[in-house]
Order: C-alpha cells, then sequence, then structure tokens
C-alpha cells in the first residue's frame, strides 16, 4: 500500500523511485531490519552476522539476521527473505548466495515498502535493489593479478616468463567475475606479449571458477592440474580470488611435494595472514568486515530518518534492470611487508582488528 501511495502523490515512474519515496517518510526507530547472509564460505561473512546484531541493535533497532545452510541454500534464503518480510522488516540487507535467483523476493519486499540494500555481492537483473554497498571488487582482482606479476618478479629475478594457472569464485556468485575481470585486466595483456603462460590452457572464466567457493573444489582441481601440466614443469604462479581457496591451493602443491609458487588471495583470513608472515601465500586483500556492516548499518539510519542515502558511486553498478546507486569502500592490498599490522591476535576474539 505505501509503494502505490508513494507512487500516486509523487507521479514516480518506477518501483524503485517509488520504494525510495516511501522510505523518505523514514519508519519508526526500533524497527525491524532483515539480513540475509549467504552460507559462510570466507571469514568476512562468517564474522558478518554478529557484527550486524550487534551494531543494529546498538543502533536501536530490532535485528533479523540469518544465514543461507550449505544445502539448499537458495531456496532456504529465498524462504528467510520471505520471513523477513512477513515479520514487518523496513530495510532488509542482503549477501546474496545467488544474486540472479532474488527477483521474487525484492520484488515482494518492494511492495511490502521495504528497502533493499545489496551486501558485497550485486543483486542482478532486478529494478528491485535500492542500494548496494560493498569494497570496489574489480579494483579487488586488480590487485590480485598486479600482486601475481609483481610476487612471481621478485621471487624469480631471472625469468623472462613465468608459467601460471588461474582460479576464480563460484559461478552463481556475481563477484567471482568482477574479481577475475579485474585481474584479467592486469594479467591478459602479459598473456598476449608472452610474459605470462598458463600452461593447462585454461584461461575461460567458465574453465576456471570453483563452485560454492569451497576449499575442497579448488584442491582437487590444484590436483588434476599438477598431475596434469607440471611433471617436469615448473609452476611460477597462481591466482586464487580468496584466501580459502588459496590455502586449499598450497595445500594440494604441499601434498605433491612441489616448491610454493607465488599464491594470491582475498579477505585476509587469520591463517592466511599467518602463512604470509611465514613466507608461503604471498598475498591477500583486506575487506574489513567492520567498516562494511558499519556503512550498511548507516544507510539504514539515513533511511529510517528520511534523510538522503549517502552514496559515492551513483553511476556504475548495472545489475541488468537498473544503475544501483552504490556506496564503494577501497580495498587493501596484504604482503609479508605489511601483514604484521593486518594481523593482531585470534579473530575469534577480536574479528577484524586489522589494517
Ligand atoms: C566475497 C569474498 C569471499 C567470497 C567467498 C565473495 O562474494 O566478496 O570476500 O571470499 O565471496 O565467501
Amino acid at each position: 500500500v505505501g509503494t502505490v501511495t508513494a507512487l500516486a502523490l509523487t507521479g514516480c515512474t518506477s518501483r524503485s523511485e517509488a520504494a525510495a519515496s516511501a522510505a523518505a517518510t523514514g519508519f519508526p526507530a526500533h524497527a525491524v531490519v532483515g539480513v540475509a547472509l549467504p552460507d559462510k564460505t570466507s571469514e568476512n561473512f562468517a564474522i558478518a552476522g554478529k557484527l550486524f546484531t550487534d551494531g543494529l541493535r546498538r543502533a536501536g533497532f530490532t535485528p533479523d539476521v540469518q544465514y543461507a545452510p550449505a544445502t539448499n541454500t537458495v531456496a532456504e534464503q529465498q524462504n528467510q527473505i520471505e520471513s523477513m518480510i512477513t515479520n514487518g522488516a523496513k530495510v532488509i540487507i542482503i549477501g546474496a548466495k545467488d544474486g540472479s535467483q532474488l527477483s521474487t523476493q525484492v520484488a515482494d519486499a518492494t511492495a511490502a515498502g521495504a528497502v533493499v540494500i545489496a551486501y558485497d555481492r550485486l543483486i542482478l537483473n532486478t529494478p528491485n535493489v535500492d542500494y548496494y554497498v560493498a569494497y570496489d571488487n574489480e579494483r579487488v582482482g586488480e590487485l590480485q593479478g598486479q600482486a601475481l606479476l609483481d610476487g612471481m618478479k621478485a621471487k624469480y629475478p631471472n625469468n623472462t616468463s613465468y608459467n601460471i594457472e588461474l582460479f576464480a569464485g563460484s559461478p552463481d556468485d556475481n563477484n567471482a567475475g568482477v574479481f577475475f575481470r579485474g585481474a584479467m585486466k592486469v594479467l591478459q595483456p602479459k598473456i598476449d606479449d608472452g610474459t605470462l603462460r598458463v600452461v593447462s590452457g585454461q584461461t575461460d572464466f567458465k574453465q576456471v571458477t570453483t563452485q560454492g567457493w569451497l576449499a575442497q573444489n579448488a584442491q582437487s582441481r590444484m590436483d588434476t592440474l599438477l598431475a596434469g601440466f607440471y611433471a617436469t614443469t615448473e609452476l611460477d604462479g597462481v591466482l586464487s580470488p580468496n584466501d580459502t581457496l588459496a590455502r586449499a591451493i598450497l595445500q594440494s602443491i604441499s601434498t605433491a611435494g612441489k616448491p610454493y609458487p607465488i599464491v594470491t588471495g582475498q579477505d585476509s583470513e587469520a591463517d592466511s595472514v599467518k602463512s604470509i608472515m611465514a613466507g608461503i601465500q604471498y598475498s591477500t586483500i583486506n575487506k574489513d568486515t567492520r567498516k562494511l556492516v558499519a556503512e550498511a548499518i548507516k544507510m539504514v539510519g539515513e533511511l529510517q530518518r528520511g534523510e538522503k542515502v549517502d552514496v559515492n558511486d551513483p553511476g556504475s553498478y548495472d545489475n541488468g534492470a537498473k544503475t544501483v546507486p552504490t556506496f564503494l569502500l577501497p580495498p587493501q592490498l596484504v604482503t609479508r611487508a605489511n601483514a604484521a599490522q593486518s594481523y593482531r591476535g585470534d579473530p575469534a576474539l577480536e574479528p577484524l582488528t586489522r589494517g
């Protein structure tokens, strides 16, 4: 009803404009705020739940935070979002399990007058996403590609070419393609000029994805690559899209009795930062979850007070149906040179006292 009224009063032309207008009137300070998170395939998601619950409570809201389980994840996340709508949520923050399968749920949210914020992962092909808050994912990929190149040059100063393999994240996560695109902006010209050789020949996104971002899938692909292509050939570097997969790739290499190549990562996970300090994993990317959660909660506050939502990238995130106003945070590269500042203790106790 709220949406229809806003449409009639303001003459808005699209549903999302209508939702923004409806929200511009604000809502009660103790309102329910839904947070639908994907499975815990990285430390960043694993700790986000408690940060949201605590932060939203501190801001006076009533949090309804739910994780998608490991199995039947998409259907469960869809049900969780519907239950948040039924629960009367005024804002629903979504870290999508599969950003292309939530159109019905976000349309229902908009129809019920709730504002939808995509968190970390963009929701695709629907006009019913009001805002997006994330680290700059393409920049993450560029930093990974550059780190791979720089790491190999430093480790093998006499080489004129390098043997590498490429890994990407899960194909159902929009970020996976964005990270890969960013990395290939740096790596493709070097593949073209012969500086880099992808020995397996597997350079297409579809050939290098890791279903579900699961460690065992990356580890078994690395086992197969080593057995098939590296019996007598040296592997100099691996593009890994995150830390969970980096450690799985390094595990495969160690089990095969091969020397560690340069391996990239992302998330600044405690075990990977330790590995970087020990000279095993080469790099990671720090995306401080506390800052991302705080930014999302700041948006909720602005919406609650009926203020204009602060975005810093209003024009570049096209989800296939609309340009989604976005707030982007800058990711930070971590190597051995700055790893010590990035790790200050047990992540269970001190989740993100990093960078
Ligand atoms: C996140 C990464 C994370 C990955 C797996 C991506 O969407 O941006 O930080 O490593 O999902 O959980």
